[in-house]
């Protein structure tokens, strides 16, 4: 039934209701500049704040007055506009109420024609929307925010179906992924398992995760950007539920981790690698050894650890400088590497110190001693520094598990132990593990804490034996040689069992020095009793040579005992001689200028070349004792010797034979015009007080030959 079906009255009655009912103002107006009212409802009041009485035909304010000022000039515009095509409008603008308050009301409306005067009028309804209006505003602001956010941001945000497709990525994740914008990225990855996962079951475990917790923070994995190549990354993400608790879809943050990876890589890599070699430390290798022994517990396998320490290295790095130190420990170490399978591991302790794991071994196998001839024939090989070749070798100790030790820790101290006992059988060899080699480790280490004690206490003593002069044969010199005497032992401990041991722990300095003195002491002893002495030798290790006071600590022993400085006669052992270098050099220098006497002891031993003795100032060569004692029946010996003693003699070298022993080799030696001779054939070493008999009596017969020069 429509409206003009009911009685008018009824009818007005209805629509006044309707009216007083609605939540805003139904208007009917003129349009002109005053937006003159001709009927308003009810609704008036609560809108505006004015009556309606006030309002119609602008009898108190009009309706243009409520309207912002700001606001007016658009309404007009908008309303004729839309008057003008014929259309109906809706606006929203402010208003100032009765009471000064602003509020956003919106205005529908259209044009009427009223009865036949033409005039135009309006009708419509104006609605407070304030609270709608800042409720969507901060809404629509709110949008823009995390828009500009999702737009804008670093670190790539996403939403992904549980089914692994992309829903919404924004460009930084598009960017990080390599493609070129959001769009294509959704396009391109239609499974993200396969085609983002570099481990296709990390989008399970990630799925897993977050069933099982909602979200999953800082999930690292590697995965395929666009072009193929491998990035990290790290996820943040959650679940995103329905009113339900049913998934609507995953979503959350991307970082690209590349950077921080490489950096935690390189710094666990420096953590557990040698910055010269490369290869791995102390670390990692007792690791390693550790993990071969649990394997081997389970698998009943074996593990050696090699232990392998270069020979003589220090002197490489002494005389040659770091430089070529560094550059022969890298070619060593890429030999070591060469000589292994990929499963081994070869480290380096630190200086000349290298260690090697042979992992998963059969019991008995056939492949360490293959590896240990393989690493030293492998080092032996020359090595080229600087355009000069340099040959070292290597020693190398052996410890199994599970035969010699249970922990990685006792394998490498075993292992050290048998390299040591290589060192002690002559060095370019190896040893295994055994429980003796570990009793002699405790016996060296009780001998050292003696030789410490011996030297605080002062149990050496000095012997001497004499050097004969072949011509006149009488005594040309003596060599002081140390004993030690530890109470309650029987016979002198000899020098050929702590001289390597002191040397080796650096008690040969306190040691040396004490032997220089006490030569000198001795000397003093005998010219101020009238005995008419000859020069004494004494021995000095290589080691006191590093020493930076030795040369004055001899001038002042000889200036202490006020002795000529022709009354010592310094031996050095060969060995040393290979090495020219500059400190040692000049110390010789040194020691000359203050008027000692310098000996080439055991000549033959070493490898020094004839340069070396043209550069040195020497005053006299002692051939080795091994040279002399097959003298009687190899040729070969014999042709050696004269051929050496010729040579020393043409560098003004005066030869000294060590270790006479028969009459044979003096003639030998008298026939060949050889200087001097050192041997049991014509004296032991004797204490100081039989040699001062000694040389008492064989005054009487015979005098010393350089007496005459010392004792004024
Ligand atoms: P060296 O300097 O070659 O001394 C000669 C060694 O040969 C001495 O052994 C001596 O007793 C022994 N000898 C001498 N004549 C004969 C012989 O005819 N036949 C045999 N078979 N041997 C002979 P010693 O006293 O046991 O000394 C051993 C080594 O210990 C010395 O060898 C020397 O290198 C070192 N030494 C001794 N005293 C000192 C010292 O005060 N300081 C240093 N640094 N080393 C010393
Ligand atoms: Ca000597
Ligand atoms: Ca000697």
């Amino acid at each position: 039934m429509g409206l003009d079906m009911i009685d008018p009255l009824q009818r007005e009655h209805l629509l006044a209701m309707l009216l007083s009912e609605l939540d805003g103002m139904v208007y009917l107006g003129r349009i002109d500049r005053h937006w003159t009212t001709e009927f308003v409802s009810e609704g008036c009041t609560r809108l505006t704040g004015f009556n309606p009485e006030d309002i119609l035909h602008n009898r108190k304010i009009s309706y243009v007055e409520i309207i912002h000022p700001d606001d007016r000039e658009m309404v007009w515009r908008e309303i004729n506009l839309a008057l003008a095509n014929n259309q109906s409008f809706s606006i929203e603008y402010r208003i100032i109420r009765a009471d000064l308050s602003e509020r956003w009301v919106s205005e529908r409306g259209q044009g009427i024609n009223k009865g036949n005067t033409g005039t135009q009028l309006i009708h419509g309804f104006i609605q407070d929307i304030t609270d709608r209006y800042f409720r969507e505003k901060t809404l629509a602001e709110a949008e823009q925010h995390y828009r500009s956010i999702f737009e804008n941001a670093i670190e790539g945000i996403f939403q992904s179906s549980r089914d692994g497709t992309y829903l919404g990525v924004n460009p930084a994740l598009a960017k990080i992924y390599g493609f070129s914008d959001p769009d294509d990225m959704i396009r391109s990855l239609r499974d993200i398992s396969t085609q983002l996962y570099v481990i296709p079951q990390r989008r399970d475990e990630f799925v897993q995760t977050i069933r099982d917790q909602g979200v999953i923070t800082n999930f690292e994995s590697q995965v395929y950007r666009a072009d193929g190549t491998v990035i990290w990354i790290s996820e943040n993400v959650r679940e995103v539920r329905d009113t339900d608790n049913q998934l609507l879809h995953y979503e959350g943050t991307v970082e690209d981790i590349c950077e921080r990876k490489t950096y935690e890589q390189l710094i666990s890599y420096q953590a557990t690698h040698d910055s010269l070699t490369n290869l791995p430390n102390r670390a990692l290798i007792m690791d390693r050894i550790e993990q071969a022994i649990e394997r081997s517990k389970r698998t009943n396998c074996e593990a050696a650890v090699i232990f392998i320490d270069l020979d003589h290295f220090k002197n490489i790095n002494d005389s040659l400088g770091h430089n070529a130190g560094d550059i022969l420990i890298n070619t060593v170490a890429g030999r070591l590497k060469q000589c292994l399978r990929a499963c081994d591991t070869a480290s380096r302790l630190g200086g000349d110190e290298f260690v090697i794991l042979l992992a998963d071994l059969k019991p008995d196998s056939k492949y360490v001693p293959k590896v240990l001839k393989r690493l030293l024939s492998s080092i032996e090989a020359p090595c080229l520094i600087d355009e000069g070749e340099y040959l070292i070798t290597c020693s190398i100790g052996v410890s199994i598990y599970p035969s010699d030790a249970n922990s990685a820790e006792e394998l490498l101290k075993n292992a050290d132990i048998a390299m040591y006992k290589a060192k002690q059988i002559g060095r370019n060899t190896f040893q295994f593990f055994t429980p003796e080699l570990n009793k002699k480790i405790a016996e060296r280490l009780q001998l050292e804490q003696q030789l410490r004690i011996g030297i605080n206490e002062q149990q050496f003593e000095l012997f001497y034996q004499s050097k004969i002069n072949v011509k006149t044969e009488k005594i040309s010199s003596l060599e002081a040689l140390i004993r030690w005497n530890i109470p309650g032992r029987k016979h002198p401990v000899s020098p050929a069992e702590f001289i390597p041991l002191a040397e080796s722990t650096g008690l040969i300095n306190p040691l040396g020095q004490w032997v220089l003195n006490e030569a000198c002491r001795q000397l003093r002893a005998w010219l101020d009793v009238g005995i008419a002495v000859v020069p004494v030798a004494v021995n000095l290790s290589a080691a006191q040579f590093q020493q930076p006071n030795l040369v004055d600590q001899i001038g002042e022993s000889l200036q202490h005992y006020d002795l000529d400085a022709r009354l010592l006669i310094i031996e050095i052992t060969e060995t040393r001689l290979a090495l020219e270098e500059d400190i040692f050099l000049r110390k010789i220098n040194e020691l000359k200028n203050i008027g000692v006497a310098i000996a080439i002891d055991d000549f033959g031993t070493g490898y020094s070349n004839i340069h070396s003795l043209k550069t040195i100032p020497l005053d006299s060569l002692k051939i080795d004792r091994s040279f002399i004692t097959n003298i009687e029946h190899d040729h070969r010996d014999r042709a050696i010797y004269r051929a050496v003693v010729t040579m020393a003699q043409n560098l003004d070298l005066r030869v000294v034979a060590e270790g006479v022993e028969n009459k044979t080799q003096v003639d030998f030696l008298r026939s060949i015009n050889c200087d001097e001779i050192q041997g049991f054939y014509f004296c032991r070493p004797v204490s100081a007080a039989t040699m001062a008999q000694k040389i008492s009596r064989e005054n009487d017969q015979y005098p010393p030959e350089n007496i005459v020069n010392f004792c004024n």
